[in-house]
């Protein structure tokens, strides 16, 4: 009885000096492929604080991160992958507790219409993404396509060759 009621106390003191010792807070969660939409590895999630600190780390092989000792406030967040645009949050707040941010990305795109920003529907291309043939580069040459890179983040369709636009 007596070293049950020690080891009570051990639990509560050790508690209790939890809550008064470890004033920060953690993020964690899990970030998505949209192409096949299961965890992404080897993403890379950042955390900068306002005298620059960086905080981070990579997803492991089933897309899951965690950063822990956070001071609680306002963060620059940033993921990012070799060949993806990165995906920043500004202003991220950061508690005293675990915090749970999943993401899917790139960032799922929405559908759009062939219609210019400046509302009319002429003199409008395809975007065209992927490593240029020759075929491409030719319809390029034309003017009968844009070239969009590689990049698989873009969600442009369509360039308005009146207002120069990506849409
Ligand atoms: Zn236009």
């Amino acid at each position: 009885m007596k070293k049950l009621q020690k080891s009570t106390f051990g639990i509560l003191f050790f508690l209790f000096a939890n809550i008064i010792f470890s004033q920060t807070g953690t993020l964690e969660g899990k970030i998505f492929d949209r192409k096949i939409d299961i965890g992404f590895p080897n993403v890379i999630i950042v955390l900068k604080d306002n005298e620059n600190k960086s905080y981070g780390a990579e997803t492991d092989s089933n897309g899951y991160y965690k950063i822990e000792d956070l001071k609680p406030g306002s963060y620059l967040l940033k993921i990012s992958y070799p060949g993806i645009r990165d995906k920043v949050i500004e202003n991220f707040v950061i508690e005293e507790k675990l915090k749970e941010f999943n993401l899917i990305f790139p960032e799922p795109c929405e559908e759009k219409n062939k219609v210019c920003p400046k509302n009319h529907t002429d003199n409008i291309i395809p975007i065209v993404y992927g490593f240029p043939n020759k075929r491409m580069m030719n319809k390029s040459k034309k003017g009968k396509i844009k070239l969009g890179g590689c990049d698989p983040s873009f969600c442009e369709k369509w360039y308005c060759k009146t207002h120069n636009l990506n849409f």
